[in-house]
């Protein structure tokens, strides 16, 4: 099988939802109910933003301007299937991989030890913890459809064909046709998004505004922890629960937020406090379910201290 992407074109989609929503029955992932946005306000997009339970979002974005007098552009929310995913470079469990055959990122739950490291990796914010699982959810590029032949599902719902499926090549090909038609009729900012992203997307995307304007990353940037985990991890040795206790102090160095520092020691195989020197934990016993409560506990917060 050659390599794959998914065709989404802004120009052609109405906003109807029903690739979400396809996604959901597909995948078995509940509808939670919530207010959409700001209660004064409203908002059409609902939820508001991906979660455990919403693997796709159609987003809403008002009063883009222009002289067509734009009130509209709408954009999708979900896995883009990185050419170069630096959620799979990152994760210690190896519950995240890309499928050689078509280049998407697959989710293996059943290895995921909810550290949620590819969250904090990933430069368009998608993995969402779950928390009825403790497992982290994401589009899957439904790879369990294409291997029987179909199409994905969000893909196969759509009725103006915003979203089509295809060799990659093809469907860049097709993105750069309807960019240049989109330009002959006015729209000098159209442009194709995810051919050179990230190293390559496998969903490409016609912007018919530009890329802010649909709610998309101009220059998307890989954060540079991701190397430096791949430095770490041989030092830290092969099993993956002692290799998430040095991953948990890199990111804690990483990101500057305030806690302790723990390292690991491969040769007595303790954990200790970098600042200390005190052993925090054992080797004995560092079997994946407490090296899994204690990186949950020592979790990076995004947006504050934890002590
Ligand atoms: S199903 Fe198609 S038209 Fe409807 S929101 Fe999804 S991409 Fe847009
Ligand atoms: S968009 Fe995020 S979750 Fe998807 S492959 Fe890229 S880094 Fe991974
Ligand atoms: S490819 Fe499958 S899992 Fe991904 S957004 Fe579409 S329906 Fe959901």
């Amino acid at each position: 099988m050659s390599e794959k992407a998914i065709l989404f074109d802004t120009s052609r989609c109405t906003a109807c939802r029903g690739c979400q929503v396809s996604c959901k029955c597909w995948n078995d992932l509940p509808s939670t109910l919530e207010k959409n946005g700001n209660p004064s306000t409203g908002s059409y997009q609902s939820p508001m933003d991906l979660n455990g339970d919403t693997r796709l979002l159609v987003s809403f974005h008002e009063e883009v301007g222009g002289d067509k007098g734009v009130k509209w552009a709408f954009g999708r929310r979900a896995c883009q299937h990185c050419g170069d995913a630096p959620c799979v470079q990152i994760c210690p469990a190896g519950a995240l991989a890309v499928d050689e055959a078509t280049g998407l990122v697959s989710v293996d739950q059943s290895k995921c030890i909810g550290c949620q490291y590819c969250h904090t990796a990933c430069p368009f914010d998608v993995p969402h913890y779950r928390a009825d699982n403790g497992r982290i959810e994401k589009c899957t590029g439904c790879i369990d459809r294409i291997e029987q032949g179909l199409d994905p599902a969000c893909v196969s719902t759509c009725q103006p064909e915003a979203l089509k499926f295809g060799d990659r090549d093809e469907m860049v090909a097709l993105a750069q046709e309807r960019v240049g038609y989109l330009h002959g009729k006015g729209y000098p900012d159209a442009v194709v998004y995810g051919e050179d992203e990230v190293g390559g997307l496998h969903v490409v995307q016609v912007l018919k505004y530009g890329v802010v304007p649909h709610g998309q990353i101009e220059n998307p940037q890989v954060n540079p922890m991701v190397g430096l985990s791949q430095i770490m991890k041989p030092v830290t040795g092969a099993v993956t629960g002692l290799t998430v206790v040095g991953l948990a102090a890199m990111f804690a160095l990483g990101v500057g937020y305030k806690r302790h520092t723990v390292a690991y020691n491969p040769e007595t195989q303790d954990t200790v406090d970098v600042a200390t020197g005190e052993v925090v934990k054992h080797g004995d016993g560092q079997d994946t379910e407490s090296v899994r409560e204690h990186i949950l506990e020592n979790l990076p917060k995004k947006g504050g201290s934890d002590e």
